[in-house]
């Protein structure tokens, strides 16, 4: 096995979140939530693999102990969000730290996910004077860590995975989103979406091609992508753009995937990739 560290992160989010401004009520997840994360507790287990979980504060209100119980597993806990709402201004990623408080004085996670991948790049700076280390809300072929500048600090932006049709896409300018990846021609392989599409077999040769070159693989996936999404958005753009979210991810294909591969947590390949920095 290589020994290049993987990264499967997990957008701990109720199944609400799949849809844009979500309302989210405890009530409406009716504890699905936990079963499944349970489920991927498990695989990783079977798997021997420690997984990052970009959680959302309003989860930490319903569910700690589930939250604790990934801590005591050896997971990472980073932050997604208190409400899942776009951040589209500093105001607006101040108050999610703030509704935030009790999560991140308990966990004090050094990594963060914005929504839908998408962080305006000025508040990297916010987010490093907050005590953050790196974000993972870009997506590049880059296959690790790129250096950002925030003042006299330095944050990381940890790309979730594209695999260039041409070229080598080593080269990044970020931020970068899934529409900056396709206009590169690159395939956001690492996207939930995408590991729903591809067959195991597709996506490990990716991997072993990227670890062959020194390179992560960077990939997320929902909890609730183990169900399914039942009802569509209804607005037609965002009907397609979520279409391939329509194919479930198997439990099996999941674990084809973990048991060849080294995975790990985000944190681990930061810090191992900040000795060399
Ligand atoms: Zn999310």
């Amino acid at each position: 096995m290589s020994d290049v560290i993987n990264c499967l992160t997990i957008d701990l989010e109720p199944w609400m979140c799949f849809y844009d401004n979500p309302l989210l009520k405890k009530e409406l997840d009716s504890g699905s939530l936990v079963e499944l994360t349970h489920r991927i507790m498990n695989l990783l287990d079977r798997c021997s693999a420690k997984a990052t979980f970009f959680v959302l504060g309003a989860v930490y209100d319903w569910y700690p102990d589930l939250v604790e119980e990934l801590a005591k597993e050896g997971h990472e806990v980073a932050f997604h969000t208190y409400s899942h709402r776009r951040v589209v201004s500093r105001g607006l990623l101040l108050q999610e730290l703030r509704s935030a408080a009790e999560f991140i004085e308990r966990f004090c996670p050094t990594g963060f996910r914005a929504p839908q991948m998408k962080l305006p790049h000025p508040l990297l700076e916010v987010l490093s004077s907050h005590g953050f280390r790196y974000d993972s809300s870009a997506y590049a072929a880059v296959g690790k860590p790129v250096a950002v500048a925030c003042g006299s600090q330095t944050i990381a932006e940890v790309p979730v995975s594209t695999y260039p049709i041409v070229g080598e896409g080593k080269r990044v300018e970020l931020p970068r989103t899934m529409l900056d990846s396709f206009k590169s021609l690159e395939i956001p392989v690492g996207s939930g979406a995408l590991v729903a599409m591809l067959s195991a077999q597709t996506i490990n040769r990716i991997i072993a091609k990227l670890n062959e070159e020194g390179r992560s693989f960077i990939a997320f996936v929902h909890p609730w992508q183990l169900v399914g999404v039942h009802r569509m958005p209804s607005s037609l753009v965002e009907r397609l753009a979520k279409l391939p979210y329509l194919k479930r991810i198997d439990e099996e294909k999941l674990e084809a995937i973990l048991s060849q591969h080294r995975f790990e947590t985000i944190e681990s390949l930061v810090s191992r990739w900040r000795k060399k920095f």
